[in-house]
């Protein structure tokens, strides 16, 4: 059995912040969070490790272009750099072939336990054309009885999958909550009706509010108002100050319930990088400072990290920090069913940790008790 100690100078353990403690952690289940000698502690704040629900690539690799282990490690080791200890690696609309491929690679790696991969998001392909942003409209169709079964199988850990409820029958949506997929709606030009159908059907959150959604307006209130106006669904939201204007994240924090809003990084490849551009499909995407956009001028994934949409939480939209720390760990596993064990540092949880700096920086991350990443 492993047996391990941290005495850390501040702790929050996703609901208190405690000065002074030792948290003891035992094969990576949290047993004991107690008070200490403060002459003893590591500086820093110990937090919940990040939760990455929505994260395409990190560290050069994107994970539609090498649905292999290598990619899996390389995007791991980019992001918990930055914080996240867990993440669903997500593969946008593509070809049977290569879901089944990322699927296989998923879940060798969680049979495998390797650090930080809890399961897989499938963005697409049963999206709406008009709202696909840079999804490849040729690999855009419906839900066949290939994907069903793809998406019901049992060793892929956390399966969640982005659709346009225009697009798939709400009983489809139905059958796939019952066999324990999370559906989130997306890429999506439906009315309120339709939304709010998929809803009762079993959906439950929706993906990268009010990007490639259709709009609130005063008398088709579209996606982005079901989403703003539901209380129990959640939103995954991109904090990196181009998905979203600071006054329309103001709007989401006003309008949801708290701990329905979830950051996401949508992260490409670049992360954890100098890249510029990288190849995408057919065609490329480019860098500049911290926004990515394809040939057509269309934003086209993020560079952004957990610790930087934190920051900007934080700093930008005034959330207070232990809030925002919830939005980057608790509600995230909530919206994907795994907040008995991860979101919080308290007995029962798993060790999934982050020591952060004053300044919101990542200096080490473990996953499990084990570490994930140490900086210099
Ligand atoms: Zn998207």
């Amino acid at each position: 059995m492993m047996h391990s100690e941290l005495k850390v100078a501040r702790l929050f353990d996703g609901e208190r912040w405690q000065q002074n403690v030792a948290i003891r952690w035992q094969d990576g289940q949290i047993t004991d969070v107690v008070p200490c000698d403060a002459s003893q502690v590591t500086a820093g704040t110990l937090v919940p490790g990040f939760i990455d629900i929505q994260v395409n690539g990190g560290g050069g690799a994107l994970f539609n272009t090498a649905t292999n282990q290598q990619t899996l490690t390389t995007m791991m080791q980019a992001h918990a750099r930055f914080g996240s200890t867990a993440m669903l690696p997500t593969v946008i609309t593509d070809s049977v072939a290569t879901m089944q491929q990322a699927a296989d690679t998923v879940a060798a790696a969680i049979a495998a336990g390797q650090p930080g991969i809890i399961g897989i998001h499938f963005e697409g392909p049963h999206l709406s054309v008009p709202k696909k942003g840079v999804h490849p409209a040729s690999h855009i169709r419906p839900l066949s009885a290939q994907e069903m079964a793809l998406y019901q199988r049992s060793d892929l850990g956390i399966c969640m999958v982005t659709v346009a409820p225009e697009t798939i029958a709400a009983e489809q949506i139905s059958q796939l909550v019952q066999a324990g997929v999370i559906v989130f709606l997306g890429h999506s030009n439906a009315d309120a009706a339709t939304v709010q159908a998929a809803l009762k059907a079993g959906a439950t959150g929706f993906t990268h509010l009010y990007n490639a959604m259709s709009p609130l307006t005063s008398r088709e209130p579209g996606m982005v108002g079901v989403a703003l106006a539901d209380p129990n669904s959640w939103c995954g939201i991109i904090l990196d100050g181009h998905h979203m204007d600071p006054i329309a994240a103001k709007v989401a924090l006003a309008a949801k319930p708290k701990g329905k809003l979830v950051l996401v990084t949508d992260a490409m490849s670049p992360v954890g990088t100098t890249d510029t551009e990288f190849a995408f499909f057919d065609g490329k995407v480019t860098r500049q400072g911290n926004k990515l956009t394809n040939e057509a001028g269309s934003l086209a994934g993020s560079v952004l990290d957990m610790a930087a949409a934190v920051q900007y939480a934080v700093q930008i939209l005034g959330v207070e920090l232990g809030e925002a720390l919830r939005m980057a760990a608790l509600y995230p596993a909530e919206a994907i069913g795994c907040a008995d064990v991860r979101g919080k540092l308290q007995p029962g949880y798993l060790a999934d940790m982050v020591l952060l700096t004053d300044a919101l920086q990542c200096q080490q991350s473990w996953w499990q008790g084990q570490p994930l990443w140490q900086g210099h």
